[in-house]
């Protein structure tokens, strides 16, 4: 592990910068995690809605945080894309999703992650084994969106790929970036749900849509079918409407907590260069 110098010399110093956090399980989840490893952690939350923080205060953060010796800190809405000038070097997911949630100090170099994507990859791969990935509809392009469709398009055995987003522009701007990476007919846009909830074999929800915050469902209850896997990355609360909607009709389903923590834990790795208990960081985040 890369020796901390400044202030953060006897024990790890790490953080998530972002608006509107300060009811997150991070600091709980990775502190909880170094306690059980043996290591002090202290995880902190730079809430910049909190502080009354400009977003342009990003770069102080950033070389504030450096200086005093975090090993590093994850990084949520506004700033996944805001970072990514502000860094030396990415890993090869963060550059191919575009976003980082993740960034590492390391020998003066500031490398950027993004464990969303790993994340969602791991809990679709254990939690929805044997998926028939034959053609997915994903309802939401932002963030979360560009990481759960890269992991989608990524797995083996997908075929196309549909998105759609209320927001058109945005949409069209992911389906653009994907089909440079993937070839231009595995993904399309699909402006009418309808059509490609009957075309798809599975369904991702990559919108705030059933958080306590927004309530409701990314589609109408009544375009989910028995024979669709539906996917979640929604996780406060774990069972959305849209899952229990997805259950009632003996749908299989993948809530977002699987995604929530494998991010975290393999934040808390890169931050570290220790191993976590990927159940026990499980069972953390459930007893939040
Ligand atoms: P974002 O604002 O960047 O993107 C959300 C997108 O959804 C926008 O493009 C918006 O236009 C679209 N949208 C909203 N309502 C819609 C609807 N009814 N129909 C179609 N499109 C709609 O947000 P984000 O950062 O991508 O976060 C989305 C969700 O993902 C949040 O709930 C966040 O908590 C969650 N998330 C979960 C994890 C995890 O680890 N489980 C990680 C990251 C984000």
């Amino acid at each position: 592990m890369q020796k901390p110098v400044g202030i953060g010399s006897e024990r790890v110093l790490a953080g998530l910068a972002g608006r509107g956090i300060v009811e997150s399980r991070s600091p709980w989840m990775h502190e909880q995690e170094a306690d059980a490893l043996g290591l002090r952690l202290v995880y902190a939350l730079f809430d910049f809605s909190d502080r009354n923080w400009a977003d342009e205060d990003l770069p102080k953060l950033l070389d504030a945080t450096q200086r005093v010796g975090f090993s590093g800190i994850n990084v949520t809405f506004p700033f996944k894309q805001a970072v990514v000038p502000l860094l030396d070097d990415l890993s090869d997911s963060a550059r191919a999703v575009g976003a980082v949630n993740t960034v590492v100090f390391q020998q003066g170099r500031r490398i950027g992650h993004n464990t969303d994507c790993s994340g969602f990859a791991e809990s679709f791969r254990v939690g929805l084994p044997d998926a028939d990935l034959d053609c997915v509809l994903q309802v939401g392009c932002g963030g979360a969106g560009a990481a759960t469709a890269h992991a989608v398009l990524a797995m083996p055995g997908t075929g196309t790929l549909l998105l759609h987003d209320t927001d058109h522009v945005r949409a069209d701007t992911l389906c653009g970036q994907l089909q440079d990476v993937y070839g231009a007919d595995r993904i399309a846009l699909c402006n009418d749900p309808v059509v490609g909830a009957r075309r798809a074999s599975g369904l991702v929800n990559s919108t705030p849509m059933g958080m306590a915050k927004f309530p409701g469902l990314p589609l109408p209850a009544d375009l989910i079918e028995a024979r669709h896997w539906v996917a979640d990355v929604v996780y406060f609360p774990l069972e959305t409407q849209f899952l229990a909607a997805a259950r009632a009709k003996g749908c299989r389903t993948l809530d977002g907590g699987g995604m929530a923590v494998n991010q975290a834990a393999e934040a808390f790795e890169l931050f570290t260069d220790l191993r976590v208990d990927r159940q026990r960081m499980r069972n953390s985040f459930a007893a939040f």
